[in-house]
């Protein structure tokens, strides 16, 4: 379909501090709503348990990440927790062209950089955790971290949380069903324009 009888996809942003419960919310909304594809980053970072190669992400050395960066392939990228993301610029735009609904999950410079670059186009939408006593309760739970991570995270979290009146929404997780509905109604209002 020609891009002139196509309406523009919608860039729908998930932005919080890691251990927010972000990917659980995720997880929940790419299955009530199939239609949304979501962006898979390059990083640098060692793969969790479970996760898989251009699944969760594209797992790439240091020097495999610069070689792509050094190219302009990416979008935007960031240094995030002491490791590199990048988000492709070739996937961005050919869902971009087709219409379908795309879906980020990225820290608040991913963020900034698609409401500058998007700016009527891109919704970003904060999830908070109930307070840093309980991120860091969910962040050990999760078993995923070192403690020298845990504690980056944590310290990273306090400046990300200034951030959280900054964007188009804001949803408190302190309950997962009340936090997963208010996703449910912002992404459906998004979807709907
Ligand atoms: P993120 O993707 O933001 O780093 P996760 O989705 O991995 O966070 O969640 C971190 C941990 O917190 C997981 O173990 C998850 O099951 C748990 N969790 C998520 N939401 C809640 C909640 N509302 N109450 C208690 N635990 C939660
Ligand atoms: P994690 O290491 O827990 O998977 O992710 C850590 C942080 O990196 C999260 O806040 C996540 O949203 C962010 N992130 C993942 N991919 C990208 C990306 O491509 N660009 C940016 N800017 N942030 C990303």
């Amino acid at each position: 379909m020609s891009k002139a009888t196509k309406k523009p996809g919608k860039l729908i942003i998930i932005v919080a501090p890691s251990g927010s419960g972000k990917s659980t919310l995720l997880t929940r909304l790419k299955s009530d709503f199939p239609q949304l594809c979501e962006s898979v980053s390059y990083t640098t970072r060692a793969k969790r348990p479970g996760e898989e190669h251009g699944k969760h992400y594209f797992f790439v050395d240091e020097p495999e990440f610069l070689k792509i960066r050094g190219r302009g392939e990416f979008l935007e990228w960031a240094l995030v927790h002491g490791d590199y993301k990048g988000t492709s610029i070739k996937f961005v735009q050919e869902h971009l062209d087709c219409g379908t609904p795309l879906i980020f999950d990225l820290d608040v410079q991913g963020a900034d950089f698609f409401k500058k670059a998007f700016p009527n186009v891109a919704k970003v939408i904060f999830i908070s955790p109930p307070s840093l006593a309980e991120l860091e309760k969910r962040l050990r739970h999760r078993h995923t971290e070192t403690e020298e991570s845990i504690q980056l995270r944590l310290k990273n979290a306090e400046k990300e949380l200034e951030r959280m009146h900054d964007y188009d929404y804001n949803i408190l997780n302190d309950n997962i069903e009340k936090a997963y509905s208010e996703l449910f109604r912002i992404v459906s209002e998004i979807l709907e324009r």
